[in-house]
């Protein structure tokens, strides 16, 4: 996570919504780590992470450690750690998931549009990266189609996609996306809780 301006505030609700969704979709084998949180967003995270049965989704940890300070305490090595970087030079193949990487490591950052390559700051640490494709992809989407290349072998170009899709409300109200999507069903597939949440919010901006 990016440093927290304000400590106090409570993290944003389409924060948790992503966050969630990264554990369903790592799945009950994997774990998902949260690092360099605030004190406040590590109590809010800690408590949102009890919602999950055992079995249903990965174990989610937050932490205030810093990622490098979490992989020195678990004696992870950097060569071990794959950063999801779309500057990378290498794509993610599915054998990246034989052994080459223990760890994969995403930029828990806001996706501007236009991009501002902010995960340059984890790239200067000097992990090993990969890419998944030029067009940037909110990070559970990331992260899903992470684990579709590496645990169920699916090549990057062969997982189905929508670019900027345009979330239709009713007749009147849509919003568009900056982001790529993994498509199920010809919709894109968004965390549970996220349509009904941006509609919200699109209202909520109205609401002088
Ligand atoms: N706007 C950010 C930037 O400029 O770097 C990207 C933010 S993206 C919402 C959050 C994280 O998801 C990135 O730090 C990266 O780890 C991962 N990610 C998103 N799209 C990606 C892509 N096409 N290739 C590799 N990693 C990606």
């Amino acid at each position: 996570m990016e440093e927290d301006e304000d400590t106090s505030r409570a993290i944003p609700k389409w924060v948790e919504l992503e966050y969630s969704h990264m554990r369903t979709l790592a799945g009950p084998e994997s774990e998902v780590h949260f690092t360099h949180l605030s004190k406040s967003s590590c109590d809010t995270l800690t408590s949102l992470f009890t919602q999950f049965a055992a079995g249903e989704a990965a174990l989610g940890v937050a932490h205030p450690e810093g990622v490098l300070e979490l992989m020195k305490a678990r004696g992870v090595s950097l060569d071990k750690v794959c950063l999801l970087d779309p500057k990378a030079e290498k794509p993610l193949a599915p054998e990246d998931g034989d052994g080459r990487f223990e760890w994969f490591l995403f930029g828990g950052i806001l996706g501007d549009d236009p991009p501002r390559d902010r995960t340059g700051e984890l790239r200067g640490l000097g992990f090993p990266s990969r890419h998944l494709g030029p067009i940037q992809m909110t990070t559970d989407t990331a992260l899903g189609v992470t684990k579709l290349v590496v645990r169920n072998k699916i090549p990057l170009d062969k997982i189905p996609y929508v670019d900027h899709p345009t979330i239709v409300f009713n007749a009147k109200e849509s919003v568009e996306m900056p982001f790529r999507y993994v498509v199920k069903n010809g919709q894109p597939i968004l965390p549970p809780g996220m349509h009904e949440h941006l509609y919200e919010d699109l209202n909520q901006s109205f609401d002088f």
